[in-house]
């Protein structure tokens, strides 16, 4: 599928399952509020292959991520990830840092079809990462993975959560994204729900530093880098292209010109079935028991909403980079409770602009 040409208004550029809650682990910052059994109500495997059916209906090729909790915890994740393939989706994983993710479990999903694997990477050492997930061994086992994804060839993308406790590790992290030969870096700028309440995220001024410096690493790496709920990255790029006398849209690390952002190119779906914008704007539009996910994405009045640029108030409102960027709807939601409300996290101030700013 080419990014450029995707009609975020038909179809999700990603779209995340959450097959379970369950994990192993306790992270300090799990959104998924994690839980060590799994929920009697989670989808049973054949409305899970229902549900698959369903998401075939948005196109060949439809991206779906199997995320958690820990997928690894059902035991017929592998089944998913042949189902899925066999009808042409492009499936892919981020599974926990367990020992679940054992070198077999990886070649084995590999068999089945998996197309990309996503650990996260929140520090460069095992002491400052096992720190911040509170877990001791989870880096030493993550990173593993990670080695054992690129060794088979299954091509391995890190997530990295910046907040006040992580952000002087992004360098580190950066040099071992390299070393482990990943295709894609996604960062993400924490938005406090779920037990991620209990971080301090970094301020607007900090966010706007780090992105910059992203953009600089983003030409100096040979891997893509993507933000996850801090699109104004795309803003700050454009305007790093127009400072240096450049024309257009300057694409991100994997070559979209568009932005993605909650119910515009993004879904997510929970483990009993409910249907959200993202996993951080936890807003019901249906359920995929009773729901086709293809007419929730396109006709739902909460998706269609926050597609419309146009409907988003205060600055991002105003913004004249409302359509390449529009803001974390997910962070203006848990700030707000209003998704079209500004993102909190953004510094730029539109020339002009005299109206309130976000606390
Ligand atoms: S004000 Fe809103 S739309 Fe404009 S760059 Fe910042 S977050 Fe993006």
């Amino acid at each position: 599928m080419n990014p450029n040409q995707l009609d975020t208004s038909e179809r999700p550029f990603v779209l995340i399952w959450e097959l379970t809650q369950a994990c192993a682990l306790a992270c300090k910052h799990c959104r998924a509020d994690a839980q060590p059994n799994r929920h009697p109500d989670e989808l049973t495997t054949a409305e899970g292959k229902a549900f698959l059916d369903d998401v075939r209906e948005f196109g060949e090729g439809q991206l779906l991520v199997l995320s958690g909790g820990d997928p690894l915890a059902r035991e017929d994740v592998f089944e998913f990830v042949e189902y899925g393939t066999d009808i042409g989706l492009r499936m892919t994983m981020t599974p926990s840092g367990t020992s679940s993710l054992s070198e077999s479990a990886v070649a084995e999903l590999q068999d089945r079809g998996l197309r990309r694997m996503a650990v996260s990477i929140d520090a460069g050492s095992a002491a400052a990462h096992d720190a911040f997930r509170g877990e001791t061994g989870s880096f030493e086992q993550t990173v593993e993975a990670a080695r054992i994804a690129s060794s088979v060839g299954l091509p391995l993308q890190v997530n990295t959560t910046v907040c006040a406790q992580t952000v002087d590790e992004l360098p580190a992290v950066r040099d071992l994204v390299s070393e482990l030969g990943a295709v894609l870096w996604s960062v993400f700028f924490l938005v406090p729900v779920g037990r991620g309440a209990v971080l301090d995220p970094i301020s607007p001024n900090e966010a706007e530093r780090v992105m910059r410096w992203l953009v600089d690493v983003n030409s100096t790496v040979d891997f893509g880098i993507k933000t996850t709920e801090a699109p104004h990255y795309r803003r700050v790029s454009l305007q790093r292209t127009r400072d240096a006398g450049l024309d257009g849209p300057a694409p991100d690390g994997i070559g979209r010109r568009t932005g993605i952002t909650a119910g515009d190119g993004f879904a997510f779906v929970s483990h009993t079935g409910e249907v959200y914008p993202s996993g951080f704007l936890p807003r019901s539009a249906g359920n995929v028991r009773r729901d086709s996910i293809v007419d929730v994405y396109r006709d739902a009045d909460l998706f269609r909403s926050l597609r419309d640029k146009d409907q988003l108030t205060g600055k991002c409102g105003a913004c004249e980079f409302r359509h390449v960027c529009g803001g974390s709807r997910s962070r203006a939601f848990a700030h707000t409770g209003d998704p079209l409300a500004s993102d909190p996290l953004c510094a730029y101030v539109p020339a002009g602009y005299d109206g309130p700013l976000p606390e």
